[in-house]
């Protein structure tokens, strides 16, 4: 069975206010129409139809303080409840500590990589961001780093212009606008969700990080997190227009809350959704024993593995 995991950094299960609710606020007609028109929020949760499930995952994970990026995906990526092991949370780079956990076979891309399984991190990165990381000037972030210390590529710009990759914004607007890369190709969200289709089709695992969403909420800025969701919501459109069920499991997870109140400039700690798409068995499988970000990782092992 494939997996396709949308990784929605910083957004949690919050109230149903459209005043600090970006996910209450946005035009979702797509996300909205598979949780029967309820929004995704904490209220909504658990939820479960022919086509969807939704629950609630703890990211608070038993230790003070907020959750962050660096502990929340290292938790994501290995099933080891990270914060609690080295005593805090971290972010949003791994430092030493984090980064020690995801530098062996713990992470799912290298157990993946061991099982001979094909998987890619599907965003790509432009030459800037290489040139930072050989500088030493720039980190990677928790899952770049577990995709190379396993052995995977980073997609580059070649791959963006060939069609093999998605930029971080789905769209591809942000090449040409932050990064002047003027001929970068544009997609509409809704063929970026086909474009993900196509690409998922190819890999047993495939991530796709949308970081955005984590940045609009510390920025509290409510204009810029709706797009970001109605961009999201357009490519969930066309993703589920292409996407054959039986293909496998469409997963949308996060690291910690923090878009979903923009009364705070920092993390919460809210509940995160776990939404997934697809038959029915697979998701109540995949589901079994889900309550916190520590079930995540397995539950993509036993589907992929077996
Ligand atoms: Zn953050």
């Amino acid at each position: 069975m494939r997996i396709l995991f949308l990784f929605l950094d910083g957004v949690g299960l919050g109230a149903d206010d459209s005043q600090v609710n970006p996910l209450v606020a946005a035009r979702m007609p797509i996300l909205r129409a598979l949780l029967g028109g309820r929004p995704l929020t904490a209220s909504t949760s658990p939820f479960e139809t022919g086509r969807v499930s939704l629950l609630a995952l703890d990211a608070v994970l038993g230790v003070n303080g907020l959750p962050q990026s660096a502990t929340g995906q290292a938790v994501l990526l290995t099933g080891i409840n990270v914060a609690k092991e080295i005593g805090y949370h971290y972010g949003p780079k791994p430092n030493p500590d984090v980064a020690a956990y995801l530098n062996n076979g713990n992470t799912i891309f290298s157990r993946l990589r061991a099982r001979s399984k094909s998987a890619a991190l599907l965003n790509a990165y432009p030459p800037r961001y290489f040139q930072g990381i050989d500088s030493g000037r720039r980190l990677y972030s928790a899952i770049p780093l577990a995709l190379t210390n396993a052995g995977y590529p980073l997609f580059t710009r070649d791959d963006l212009y060939a069609g093999r990759a998605l930029s971080a914004d789905f769209t591809g607007e942000g090449w040409r606008s932050l990064l002047g890369l003027t001929d970068a190709p544009l997609l509409s969200p809704e063929d970026a969700g086909k474009r993900t289709a196509e690409l998922a089709a190819k890999y047993d695992f495939s991530l796709f990080e949308y970081w955005a969403t984590d940045y609009a909420g510390h920025k509290q800025d409510m204009p810029v997190a709706c797009s970001l969701l109605e961009t999201f919501d357009g490519v969930l459109g066309g993703l589920l227009d292409s996407w054959d069920k039986d293909l496998g499991l469409i997963l949308v997870t996060s690291d910690h809350g923090n878009l979903e109140d923009l009364s705070t400039r920092r993390h919460t700690e809210s509940t995160v959704p776990c939404l997934l798409i697809g038959s029915r068995d697979p998701r109540r499988e995949f589901a079994d024993g889900l309550t916190d970000l520590t079930g995540i990782a397995p539950a993509i092992q036993r589907a992929i593995l077996g």
